[in-house]
């Protein structure tokens, strides 16, 4: 079944169809709707076989637990323990692109947090985001619109590509502002942890809290979500860092080049893709790997940004969309 697709103004949805992609989520439907960083694919959170087709549409391993979207600061009292410091970061970074992981109330199903002890919430800014929740009068549960392993989807187009059949509401609102996904901090312990950078970046954090960045086997422990391939293209990936290895490598062979990046790339090649900032990068990234594996490029070459700001986002989310297995994540 096609899904039905409903197009609002971003600043001022149409309060009727926000009223019935609502009770779809209210019956236990799945609903993608906007947010700031990308397009989400919602489920009642409290409903644990809602969230259950969630895991079905997306091809999602069930040991990925979901964020849950929320309206308000105080709405997230009923479902995870707020301390004095989650309080602080709300008030400073919402809504926005954080996802506070805080130890989970009991009724949030198991299922929404895969099993951990912890939920991740987030409220988001996209005015429709927070329209479709105010309405549902529900926490939504919603990782990423798209198939698991691909890029996330930052128009509806790509949603209703990805996910046809298995979706009963698209919401469109256009292309998405931030492009990348939330930062993802672990608020549990003594010192915040970094579990995954996004689109506030951690300097910003790092200024008002002290925030460890776990590496490696440590990352993989205790985010769930950095243990699978993700973000991939259909073709092959390579990262251009700061010397030209990556580009000697291809120039051997005699392969159609897709380019995405900010620096100009040395030689000439068969489509770019080029952004004026780090922020349009972002931005159009997850787009770009989409319209260049349609452009039946036979590799694709990113730019490697330097590690900070946003650039931290990006080198997470291009490092895991170049690795082949999900053991290998080569660097340039
Ligand atoms: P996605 O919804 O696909 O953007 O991914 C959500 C991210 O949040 C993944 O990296 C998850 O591993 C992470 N996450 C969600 N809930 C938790 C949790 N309770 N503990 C640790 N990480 C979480
Ligand atoms: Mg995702």
């Amino acid at each position: 079944m096609k899904p039905l697709i409903l197009t609002v103004d971003r600043w001022n949805p149409d309060p009727s169809a926000i009223k019935r992609a609502a009770s779809v989520l209210a019956d236990g439907g799945l609903v993608a709707f906007p947010t700031e960083t990308v397009y989400g694919l919602g489920a009642d959170a409290l409903l644990g076989e809602a969230v259950a087709k969630i895991f079905a549409a997306k091809g999602r391993p069930a040991d990925n637990p979901l964020i849950v979207h929320v309206v308000s600061p105080e709405d997230v009292d009923r479902i995870a323990f707020v301390d004095e410091r989650a309080a602080r970061l709300m008030k400073l970074f919402w809504p926005g692109p954080l996802t506070l992981v805080l130890v989970a109330k009991e009724g949030v199903p198991s299922i929404t947090r895969a099993g951990l002890s912890t939920v991740a919430v987030r409220m988001p800014s996209h005015p429709v985001a927070l329209a479709l929740i105010e309405e549902a009068r529900c926490p939504v549960a919603a990782p990423s619109a798209n198939r698991s392993g691909r890029p996330s989807p930052t128009n509806a187009q790509t949603v209703v590509d990805d996910l046809n059949g298995a979706v009963d509401v698209v919401i469109d609102a256009g292309p998405t502002d931030v492009g990348v996904e939330s930062t993802v901090v672990d608020a549990t312990g003594p010192t915040l942890v970094l579990l995954r950078p996004g689109g506030l970046p951690v300097e910003e954090l790092i200024a008002v809290e002290d925030v460890v960045l776990p590496q490696g086997e440590e990352i993989k422990r205790r985010s769930p979500g950095t243990r699978h391939r993700h973000y991939a293209p259909s073709v092959p990936l390579v990262l251009w860092g700061e010397d030209d290895r990556a580009w000697r490598e291809i120039l051997s062979q005699n392969t159609a080049v897709g380019y995405v990046g900010i620096r100009k790339p040395p030689v000439a090649v068969a489509v770019e893709v080029r952004f004026g900032s780090i922020e349009g990068y972002a931005r159009g990234l997850f787009s770009a790997l989409r319209y260049l594996e349609k452009r039946h490029v036979d590799i694709i070459v990113a730019d490697w940004p330097e590690e900070k700001g946003l650039g931290l986002a990006l080198r997470d989310r291009l490092r895991r969309a170049s690795a082949m297995e999900e053991d290998d994540l080569p660097l340039p």
